[in-house]
């Protein structure tokens, strides 16, 4: 089973496929994770990436392709995987037809603009386990009562200047791959701005389908 989610950022591609993953026994695979991780660690990549990350711009094209490549060729991934925030152009798409895989399902999340720039700019990562949350109300899923505060972490780009720019970069980048998803008959769109619980029912039966 190999899926892609897309969809803008703060779609809740990532809080979704953390769900479901577990449930087809595959593997979610975050470009944005992977990304992070070599900025962390500093790495060539990472230190090339930061810059474009930082400002909410795409990282080149080649850079992401070698770092996906490089992952869904590892062990974890040969029952399939869920690419959350890849592909992001339609180069990324035609380099991944290239190499070969063959993509089951894409799910396409829908959201209006102005219910993502609220999610982007609650949103919270725990430091010690990597899982999102949402400061606001109305924005799931709610951080526990017991985590520390300090443990929360805005990401630099979520600051709601840089979610702009990532929403522009979505529209003349990213949302071409709705009509080249959705001409190969292999594109469901989900609405993403329903209660998460709906969102993961829809998105299993999706699936499951
Ligand atoms: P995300 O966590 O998916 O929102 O990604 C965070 C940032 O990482 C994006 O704003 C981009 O700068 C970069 N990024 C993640 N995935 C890709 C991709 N497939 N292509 C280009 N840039 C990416």
């Amino acid at each position: 089973m190999k899926l892609i989610f897309l969809g803008p950022p703060a779609a809740g591609k990532g809080t979704v496929a953390q769900h479901v993953s577990g449930d087809f026994g595959i593997v979610q695979i975050s470009t944005g994770d992977l990304l992070r991780a070599a900025v962390k660690e500093k790495t060539e990549l990472g230190l090339k990436a930061k810059k474009y990350m930082d400002s909410g711009q795409l990282v080149p094209d080649l850079l992401v392709i070698q770092l996906l490549q490089e992952r869904i060729g590892m062990d974890d991934c040969k029952n399939g995987f869920i690419l959350d925030g890849f592909p992001r152009t339609i180069p990324q798409a035609e380099a991944l037809e290239n190499s070969g895989v063959e993509i089951d399902k894409v799910i396409n999340f829908v959201v209006p603009d102005s219910v993502l720039i609220r999610r982007v700019t609650g949103r919270r990562m725990s430091k010690s386990t990597g899982k999102i949350y949402n400061i606001y109300p109305e924005c799931a899923p709610h951080p526990p009562a017991d985590i520390p505060e300090d443990d929360l972490h805005q990401r630099p780009d979520d600051t709601e200047e840089v979610i702009r720019n990532r929403l522009e970069e979505y529209k003349k980048l990213t949302s071409p791959l709705i009509d080249f998803y959705r001409k190969k008959g292999i594109l469901v769109d989900i609405k993403a701005d329903d209660p998460l619980e709906k969102i993961i029912e829809n998105t299993k039966k999706v699936i499951s389908s």
